[in-house]
């Protein structure tokens, strides 16, 4: 029996080979430093796990509702309201941010409907579109890796239905500026689309608040925002979406029938995160993100990263491309990851500096030494 004629043709289109390759060299490598993964190097916080262990002893291990366990939402909507002062949008809980981006394309996505998004882009905002039936627009970003309002105006057809923006970005680490992000939201109120805004890495933003098209144009903003990262918790997948009534009724309405509802035992330990100060821990990846740039000053260029925990720096002129670079990378067992895994060229490499300080060091030193 040939399987591969059971499987849709949007699914076989999606392609992971390129990832894949470097998966399997990296496969080949012994102890290698990792700069690869997109995942916080510190602990769930002792008071945030006990509460997960407090939730499962108590029983808490049913169904709750799909939006979320109300007590959760109320605090949700309190945060939100807090720091939007003004927007009183509907939250609900999702399966981490990716269950909040599944859940808003298939509430708003017709078939042929575009999605425009900057170049480098988080690798779901080119395949979930496409899985569920809509077209992906892909605009370069600035130099500054900002998003260029008259490059997306350009974009915008009668079929754009959305907008997608990511500060701080995965994987250039870039915040947006106030006054980009409220250039793309008129742009927006001028064409009548709706922003997602993913702001997973929200909590950690070094040189100040990462600016949200919720602060410029909320009534047509579709927040998402996640726990994995700011409290290294991505496998418990929590995240929540908070927007029009009308768009977060009917994720609830898909969320019903999919996820049914997020981790019971994650949303009673997510309260107690939220009350949970993770300062020194934002600063402890301030400082990582200071000793990365300033060891790979002088031999690369790039944007510098203000948030998230990634940079994305261009690979050396002497090698043909990002991916070559990052073989030579892998030879010398430090994983990165190629730059054409978030973009429609081959010409950086993404480094995540979610890491042992030491292994930082020794490994922008290889990469140094590449690059010399
Ligand atoms: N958006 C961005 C920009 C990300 O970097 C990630 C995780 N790498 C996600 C969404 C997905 O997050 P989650 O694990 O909460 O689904």
């Amino acid at each position: 029996m040939n399987a591969n004629r059971f499987i849709a043709e949007k699914v076989a289109a999606v392609d992971v080979s390129g990832i894949r390759r470097i998966f399997d060299m990296a496969a080949t490598m012994t102890s290698p430093m990792d700069l690869s993964i997109g995942q916080p190097d510190f602990d769930v916080p002792e008071s945030v796990k006990q509460a997960a262990i407090d939730a499962i002893q108590a029983g808490h291990s049913g169904y709750t509702p799909t939006r979320g366990l109300p007590v959760l939402c109320e605090r949700i909507d309190a945060k939100v309201a807090g720091e939007f002062p003004g927007w009183d949008p509907m939250v609900m809980v999702t399966c981490g941010v990716s269950g909040g981006l599944l859940l808003a394309l298939m509430a708003c996505l017709n078939p042929g409907d575009e999605v425009v998004y900057g170049d480098p882009y988080f690798v779901s905002y080119k395949s979930l579109p496409h899985l569920v039936g809509g077209k992906s627009v892909i605009v370069d970003l600035d130099d500054g890796f900002q998003p260029d309002p008259e490059r997306f105006a350009a974009a915008i057809t009668p079929k754009t239905k959305l907008i997608v923006l990511n500060s701080p970005s995965n994987p250039t680490g870039v915040v947006s500026t106030g006054e980009r992000v409220r250039a793309i939201a008129e742009l927006a109120r001028k064409h009548d689309l709706l922003i997602l805004s993913d702001e997973i890495y929200d909590l950690l933003s070094y040189d100040g608040r990462s600016p949200s098209p919720a602060d410029f144009a909320p009534e047509r903003t579709l927040l998402l925002r996640g726990f994995g990262k700011s409290y290294g918790m991505t496998g418990w997948r929590m995240g929540f979406a908070a927007g029009p009534q009308e768009i977060v009724t009917s994720m609830m309405k898909i969320q019903q029938y999919t996820f049914v509802c997020a981790p019971h035992m994650a949303q009673r330990a997510v309260l107690t995160a939220m009350d949970t100060d993770m300062s020194a821990t934002v600063e402890a990846y301030r400082v990582k993100r200071d000793l990365v740039i300033s060891e790979l000053r002088d031999a690369f260029e790039f944007v510098k990263p203000s948030g998230g925990f990634y940079v994305f720096p261009k690979a050396p002129a002497k090698y043909a491309s990002g991916t070559a670079f990052v073989e030579a990378a892998i030879k010398n067992n430090v994983m990165i990851i190629p730059g054409n895994v978030f973009s429609e060229r081959d010409t950086h490499f993404r480094i995540s500096y979610a890491a042992d300080n030491k292994v930082l060091k020794k490994a922008c030193a290889v990469l140094c030494s590449l690059a010399g």
